[in-house]
């Protein structure tokens, strides 16, 4: 049986912070590496994507790369590595590429916006990887991994995506506030101190996950001041950790 594998390659939000102070976990924008047998799959292309791009130029040294790249939303942390990640100017590199549509287009467009014009010198039709892009609606499978999207609240949308791989469950949550989709979000407006009520629905994607990676940006008394920001409080994911086993 294959082992799913997850491997960080940035953490950050907002903007690569690079110092002494985030020498632990680095200071590279969201880029995740998820990987089952053969199966790459690559979640966000934040800053970090240009270390693992130097990583995998050294692990298929030529050999040709067939990868799979996922988006959560565009905010410029989730996409502003990926005019630098090295293995797309390369032609034996297949990149199968997904995303949600947004009013300013598909990934291809969205992508190809910040390599344009006065932004980035070289334009996206200069990388040499092949590349398919594919609008996320609904579940899909990669190999042998089923992916499956939610929608996330957070300022323009965000997707969520559940991976199940063999006995595996990993989830991704990154960009998020689920107090704006809480059942009792009324009552949280008084008292944000009360336990958060979530949907069924939304709690069947994050239930037997053994690895969840989820936004909680803030404290609850960080987190008064920031409601409607888009992210969550280190309260709300312990109420939606606590209540995944009830569904
Ligand atoms: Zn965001």
């Amino acid at each position: 049986m294959d082992d799913l594998t997850v491997r960080f390659w940035g953490t950050r939000g907002s903007i690569p912070t690079p110092g002494r102070e985030t020498e632990k976990f680095g200071g590279n924008t969201t880029c995740i590496e998820v990987r089952y047998g053969d199966a790459l799959i690559v979640f966000d292309a934040g800053s970090g994507i240009r270390e693992m791009g130097l990583s995998w130029m050294q692990e298929f040294s030529g050999e040709s790369i067939d990868a799979n790249l996922l988006f959560t939303h565009v905010h410029w942390d989730h996409i502003q590595g990926f005019p630098f990640f090295g293995c797309a100017y390369q032609p034996q590199t297949s990149l199968t590429i997904y995303g949600a549509e947004r009013p300013g287009g598909g990934m291809q467009q969205l992508l190809s916006g910040q390599m344009s014009g006065d932004w980035f010198p070289v334009p996206l039709s200069a990388m040499q990887a092949k590349m398919d892009f594919r609008t996320v609606t609904d579940e899909f499978k990669i190999g042998p991994v089923t992916i499956k999207p939610f929608q996330l609240p957070h300022p323009g949308g965000a997707l969520g995506y559940r991976v199940e791989a063999g006995d595996s469950v990993f989830v991704l949550a990154t960009d998020c506030e689920l107090d704006q989709v809480a059942t009792n979000r009324d009552e949280l407006k008084t008292d944000n101190f009360k336990p958060r009520q979530y949907d069924k629905e939304l709690l069947k994607f994050f239930r037997g996950a053994q690895l969840l990676v989820i936004d909680c940006q803030y404290t609850d008394e960080l987190y008064k001041n920031c409601v409607g920001w888009g992210h969550n409080s280190v309260a709300t994911v312990v109420d939606i950790c606590a209540q995944v086993h009830r569904v």
